[in-house]
């Protein structure tokens, strides 16, 4: 749907709103929806132009979640809602209409206003990049006149990269922000440069910036004359004090096909990386969304978290579209409470493409135990305490051990958290018992027999 045109939007668009009429208020929707229309799609996100900011807030804090389901019931994909006014557009553009005369360029790449420093989790695996981004958005064009950020997809690159932008919007407008990708970039570029005025137009441009905010300059692979463009404009900042921040998906000696010079005075300010983040991160990262789009932290069983933080910490966006898929699913089935049991088969298609052999069994495994204690698989994986309870998911623990291998920290993660002295004491415990309790032994003989059937 990235390159849908303007009517397939539209289309969409009067058809989830006749969807969302149906099924709300009619003040409710000719308060907020009536007059929303998309105003451009990227990648999985989808920029809704609401008619006012109260409107903007209402919708993304109270309807985000729902609209994703409407959006994503329509497309059958995971689409982000991120909601947008004429003045978030505006703002960009200020400068850039201020001055009719001159060719405006960049128009379609806003900066996500949804992307903060506020809702962005700071773990290990991020906290030196966050740390010079606030660095740069506080002083942007001080010591270091470039940033430099890097780190594997959907890690976070682009979010900082806005929240900088963001931050300087609010707190000294006066600075001109200009972001764009480079993909933007050599859009732009071929619509525009065709000849020497037309690029002496475009530097003109984009010297006229205090701040530029470049992301994915991967994507400049081979195209000398644009990196050529770029350096000159980079020699041009650091003369005059200004800031520059680039992202890439690859680090910086991995970055073939982009001439070395350019590269070496890219990456000479600040240089910092983005990696996987631990579970831990993934957990709050999780938690931030989903207060964020207005649910309640308590319809989600914390074992849930600790599941998908688990299976999906490769990428923070395929833990977005996770949870967005484990909304959608559980909204279709009317479920009120989400739990373990209700995530897996929501979410059983994605985790399976990733590592189809574990994840069956993980969850054979649950099913067995749930089924043969007539016990939840949330009360097994959960916290509650009560005898049988807490023999069952030693049993399960003891499992997941013996047939599956798992190291004690993975289990932990399923079982809601648990540290991996917590996982052994389960397994040696069943051990044990084994040795002695009859009524043990004829369980995991039984269990055994049904999860390799
Ligand atoms: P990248 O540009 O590195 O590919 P993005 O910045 O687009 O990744 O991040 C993908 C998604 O994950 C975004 O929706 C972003 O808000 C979210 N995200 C990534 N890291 C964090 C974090 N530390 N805290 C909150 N959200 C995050
Ligand atoms: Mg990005």
């Amino acid at each position: 749907m990235n390159t849908t045109t303007v009517s397939q939007n539209k289309e969409l668009w009067n058809n989830i709103l006749a969807l969302v009429s149906k099924e709300n208020e009619k003040t409710i929707y000719d308060a907020f929806f009536r007059n929303t229309s998309i105003y451009k799609v990227d990648g999985s996100k989808i920029f809704i132009l609401c008619e006012s900011k109260l409107a903007k807030e209402i919708l993304r804090d109270r309807f985000a979640n729902y609209l994703s389901q409407k959006i994503n019931q329509a497309t059958s994909s995971n689409y982000t809602p991120i909601f947008v006014t004429q003045d978030d557009l505006k703002d960009k553009q200020k400068f850039v209409d201020s001055s009719t005369e001159e060719p405006s360029y960049f128009k379609n790449s806003i900066i996500d206003p949804n992307y903060t420093f506020d809702n962005f989790v700071v773990g290990p695996s991020n906290s030196e990049a966050q740390k010079a981004a606030l660095y740069t958005a506080t002083a942007p064009g001080g010591i270091y006149q470039t940033l430099f950020i890097y780190g594997g997809s959907g890690l976070g690159k682009t979010h900082l990269l806005s929240a900088i932008g963001n931050y300087i919007k609010n707190t000294t407008p006066e600075k001109k922000v200009l972001y764009f990708s480079s993909q933007d970039f050599l859009n732009e570029y071929l619509d525009f440069v065709s000849g020497d005025t037309r690029r002496e137009q475009l530097y003109k441009f984009l010297k006229s910036f205090d701040i530029l905010l470049i992301d994915d300059i991967q994507m400049l692979k081979d195209k000398k004359k644009t990196q050529e463009f770029f350096f000159n404009i980079y020699e041009d900042f650091r003369q005059n004090h200004k800031q520059i921040c680039f992202t890439s998906d690859r680090l910086p000696g991995e970055l073939e096909g982009i001439d070395q010079r350019i590269l070496t005075r890219f990456t000479s300010g600040l240089s910092v990386s983005i990696t996987k983040p631990d579970t831990d991160t993934c957990v709050q990262i999780l938690k931030t969304k989903i207060v964020a789009s207005g649910s309640d932290l308590s319809t989600y069983d914390e074992d849930v978290l600790f599941f998908m933080a688990d299976k999906f910490k490769d990428s923070v966006r395929s833990l977005e579209g996770a949870l967005i898929r484990l909304n959608f699913y559980a909204s279709i089935n009317k479920a009120e409470h989400i739990d373990l049991k209700l995530c897996m088969e929501a979410l059983q298609s994605m985790v399976d493409v990733s590592d189809a052999k574990s994840k069956v069994t993980e969850q054979k495994i649950l099913n067995a135990v749930s089924s043969y204690y007539s016990l939840s698989i949330s009360q097994i994986t959960g916290k509650i305490k009560s005898g049988n309870i807490v023999n069952a998911r030693h049993v399960a623990i003891y499992l997941f051990r013996d047939l599956l291998n798992l190291p004690l920290k993975k289990i932990g993660a399923v079982f809601s958290g648990r540290d991996h002295t917590t996982i052994m004491h389960s397994v040696e415990k069943i051990d044990k018992m084994l040795k002695t309790d009859v009524q043990t032994q004829t369980a995991i003989k039984e269990l055994k027999k049904r999860i390799s059937s």
